[in-house]
């Protein structure tokens, strides 16, 4: 076993000091939670494809100019990324409802929103991560009215890219989450994407059977949570097809 310096343990991931000052390690476990931590299983070979799936899309979102965390992925389960103050907010976007927003508003399932939603919840697990306005996070200093506007622009822009990412492999973005933190160059300081863009953290349906791709079927408590994780993977071309992408086993295309 390692003995690196673990600087934070979350439900799905680890954080451990990295190499150099300012980076840390980023390792995805094969934890999966619900409910805010009442439901809890270990999902075999989540760990290993979420780190997959996530440093695809934040390389993309680095090559696009959307700044994010990701520096490189270090081997099947970790990734060294950039060190950021964490803003505690949990930036939602939504192109359809589900989840919270239906049971909030009454909307019916799926229904087409009018124009993207950003919404955003304040990160606090003892308070099941409320909904807080902008009001909120100005008053309360989580973030500034400056970084606010940065916020939701770089919300707007994942967003864009995000759908015609997953529209050109079939598959509806219904909503995602995104985390996002300062990060400090000499005296710049620039908000960047930070956490990770995966199934976890994301609504996806495919385009023509509506059938579920993503962490509801956890929620649910419905099988194949693994399977669908996978095939995400696979229509992305991170995956080979007959690539199974368990913990185990040196399988994955490097
Ligand atoms: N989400 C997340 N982590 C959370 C809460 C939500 O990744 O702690 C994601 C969730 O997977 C969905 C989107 O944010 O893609 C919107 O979630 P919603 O507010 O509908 O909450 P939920 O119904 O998941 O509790």
């Amino acid at each position: 076993m390692s003995n690196r310096r673990k600087i934070y343990e979350g439900k799905a991931k680890t954080l451990y000091e990295g190499p150099q000052p300012g980076t840390l390690i980023q390792h995805f476990k094969d934890d999966a939670t619900a409910g805010n931590g009442k439901k809890h299983e270990i999902i075999d070979g989540k760990g290993v494809l979420n780190n997959r799936i996530s440093e695809y899309i934040f390389s993309n979102l680095n090559r696009l100019g959307i700044q994010t965390h990701f520096i490189r992925r270090l081997n099947m389960r970790e990734q060294l990324i950039k060190e950021v103050e964490i803003i505690p907010l949990e930036i939602i976007v939504r192109n359809f409802a589900a989840g919270s927003l239906v049971k909030r508003l009454g909307l019916e399932h799926g229904t087409r929103l009018p124009r993207s939603i950003i919404e955003f919840c304040y990160k606090d697990d003892d308070l099941g991560d409320p909904l807080v306005s902008e009001e909120h996070i100005t008053a309360f200093g989580w973030a500034s009215p400056a970084e606010l506007d940065d916020i939701m622009s770089i919300a707007v822009r994942v967003n864009d890219f995000l759908v015609g990412l997953f529209m050109g492999v079939g598959i509806q973005l219904v909503d995602f989450k995104i985390e996002v933190g300062r990060h400090f160059e000499g005296d710049l300081m620039r908000i960047i994407v930070a956490d990770e863009i995966s199934p976890d953290s994301c609504r996806l349906w495919d385009i023509k059977t509506n059938r579920k791709l993503d962490k509801d079927l956890f929620r649910e408590g419905s099988e194949g949570m693994i399977d669908a994780y996978r095939e995400v993977a696979q229509r992305l071309g991170i995956l080979n097809e007959t690539e199974n992408a368990l913990s185990t086993g040196p399988r994955l295309v490097t």
